[in-house]
């Protein structure tokens, strides 16, 4: 009887070892601890056994049946220990880990502005105008009375697609086109981006954004321009703004002006931002060219009209003391956050 119980105890061990998973040892538990297992087998045949050695051989059978289902026990228990393990690892969360912030968007500063400057011409009863980025050499220049040899027109500045369409210079081109289709009064403003074929600096850039504002009608004059310009301008920086006319030159507009006004910074005692001179330069003003009014079939000797332009991104500068144009399209969010949108 001890002999077979051995054999059976080495078997089991060996088959013990072999066991790898929680199901190989569940199968190993049915075989020897079944109703139709040796151990079983053996109870079955302690009846055969004589009645004064029947308890000394029950009791051995029977620890072999306590060992078998201990040891079994035992090992599944620590396999399902490791397995469980095992699967924390891999499911296993870093609780000290920063969590994932969600930003809220906003628009980009030039949006914004230029949505305040529309909002600002729309209050002073002007018509919001757009007009295409692509355009022909005609709207872009040569109905805004560009000489065919303007250095404007230079491939030095302006991006040609073909000999006769261009990336926009200017966003004058919606007032040659609105010149055609409309008749005065027209009083319109018109935004949107404009490119020059210009090296990229922190002061100059190949892509921005002008604001425009045509206003065309009988008895316009140079005094309305100048309103207008303070009006908007004082709305735009909140504070009531001095402006300076300087002539210049541009070929739609006669005459023309540049337009400054005195500096937000110092008051005109003189700093850095308007480099001492006590003025800042905002944009281009003037009264439209007879010139211009005769390629929009509008009469100039019934109708004058006034328009100025400004760069949206030139007027940013000015009012949060942004040092460098470049700042607008580098998609920096450091930059960009710094103007929470309403
Ligand atoms: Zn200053």
């Amino acid at each position: 009887m001890q002999q077979t119980i051995d054999i059976l105890k080495q078997q089991f061990t060996l088959e013990l070892d072999n066991a790898k998973t929680v199901s190989d040892l569940e199968s190993l538990k049915v075989k020897y601890l079944g109703k139709k297992g040796p151990i079983q087998d053996l109870m079955k045949g302690l009846k055969e056994v004589s009645a004064e050695s029947r308890p000394a051989v029950g009791k051995v059978i029977n620890d072999l049946k306590v060992y078998t289902s201990d040891v079994l026990d035992d090992r599944l228990t620590k396999l399902m220990q490791e397995e469980e393990s095992q699967r924390l690892m891999i499911e296993k969360i870093d609780v000290s880990l920063p969590g994932r912030r969600r930003y809220t968007g906003r628009k980009h500063i030039v949006t914004q502005a230029l949505d305040e400057m529309i909002d600002i011409a729309i209050s002073m009863g002007f018509s919001v105008q757009y007009g295409p980025d692509i355009d022909t050499d005609y709207y872009n220049f040569g109905a805004l009375n560009f000489a065919s040899d303007h250095p404007a027109r230079d491939m030095q500045d302006t991006f040609y697609i073909s000999p006769n369409v261009l990336l926009r210079t200017h966003t004058s081109n919606i007032q040659a086109r609105i010149m055609e289709s409309q008749r005065p009064p027209i009083r319109i403003a018109a935004p949107g981006r404009v490119y020059r074929n210009e090296t990229i600096t922190a002061r100059s850039h190949v892509i921005f954004h002008q604001i425009e504002a045509v206003y065309i009608d009988i008895g316009v004059t140079f005094a309305d321009l100048q309103a207008a310009m303070r009006e908007f301008l004082t709305k735009l920086f909140h504070e009531e703004v001095e402006t300076r006319f300087r002539p210049s030159y541009f070929p739609f507009v006669e005459p023309g002006m540049e337009v400054d006004i005195r500096c937000l910074s110092c008051r005109g005692s003189g700093c850095g931002l308007c480099k001492h001179t006590g003025w800042l330069e905002v944009g281009g003003a003037g009264m439209i060219h007879p010139e211009v009014l005769k390629n929009g079939a509008i009469d100039p000797e019934i109708y004058t009209g006034f328009a100025w332009g400004m760069g949206v991104e030139r007027l940013i500068l000015l009012k949060y003391g942004v040092k460098d144009i470049r700042m607008f399209t580098e998609n920096d969010m450091r930059f960009l956050q710094q103007f929470a949108s309403a």
